[in-house]
């Protein structure tokens, strides 16, 4: 009787302990996920050799949120062969030391690669404001889009809608991505019509489109299941309507910026037409 008792004690304190642990761990990585951390941000100003002529592309891929790492990889890895193929200067980190007026203007295009949560300092992000507003282009991919930021000025201006969430189940749906009418002849150069993509697809509080954004690619949003990614708002099923935009982009003062939402997975850079809409938004920014 005595050891059942004792028995029992210790296995209801496992329980309590083994709960604790995981609400603690659970609790933290909805803290990282929306938040992100470790904050740190990096002042020391790279050595950047920047070739005549040639267009110049800053890949960045710094997260302190979410980390989508085999997208992330795969990026790193397609946009170096993207640069081959084209002549392109491809300057990829994942340090926010570039992020200063005198290296950003000489870059074309600005890429947060599934970039996630604060990753520049207050004069890193104002320098990046005054870039695209004198004439640079930011481009995000997936993750970049995330409510992670806590940047007024980048949701307005890169999103031009706060994100909702992304469907949990399934997480990832297979849908038919297709190109808005009216898109930007450079944007859509040689892309299909219509094409199959499997991604998370991210479900926003608007249409971009209210804010002076043009679409370049959507899917069915009444074909795909948006449930919410919160384990407590299991009905937040609601999703953007029939027009789900997945691509959009717009001018901000005399520059540009542009946004896709698909990328989770590192299986988006194997798409062609998602590999060559990107290839397109940089001659877009040149
Ligand atoms: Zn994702």
């Amino acid at each position: 009787m005595q050891f059942l008792r004792k028995l029992l004690k210790f296995l209801l304190w496992s329980i309590l302990v083994v709960s604790v642990v995981l609400g603690i761990l659970v609790a933290v990585f909805i803290y990282k996920v929306k938040n992100g951390f470790p904050v740190s941000y990096e002042t020391e100003i790279p050595v950047i050799t920047f070739p005549q002529g040639e267009t110049a592309v800053l890949l960045f891929s710094k997260s302190t949120a979410f980390r989508h790492g085999e997208s992330i990889e795969a990026g790193k890895a397609e946009f170096e062969k993207l640069a081959v193929k084209n002549d392109w200067f491809l300057y990829s980190t994942e340090e926010g030391g570039v992020f200063n007026a005198e290296q950003l203007s000489k870059f074309d295009i600005v890429i947060f690669n599934n970039s996630t949560g604060r990753v520049l300092n207050d004069v890193q992000q104002l320098a990046l404001e005054s870039y695209v507003e004198g004439g640079g282009t930011l481009a995000g991919i997936h993750g970049a889009g995330d409510d992670s930021h806590h940047w007024d000025w980048y949701e307005r201006n890169l999103l031009g809608s706060k994100f909702s969430h992304h469907p949990i189940d399934p997480q990832l749906q297979e849908a038919p991505v297709a190109l808005h009418p009216g898109a930007d002849s450079v944007l859509r150069q040689n892309l299909p019509k219509a094409w199959m993509h499997t991604d998370e697809w991210y479900v926003f509080f608007d249409n971009p489109k209210m804010n002076n954004f043009t679409l370049l690619y959507t899917i069915d949003g009444e074909k795909i299941i948006p449930n919410g990614n919160m384990l407590w708002i299991r009905d937040k099923n609601f999703g953007m309507g029939k027009e789900h935009p997945v691509a959009w982009y717009r001018t901000t003062g005399n520059g540009k910026t542009f946004y896709t939402s698909m990328g989770h997975n590192a299986t988006a850079w194997k798409q062609e037409a998602f590999v060559r809409m990107l290839e397109n938004v940089v001659n877009w920014a040149k």
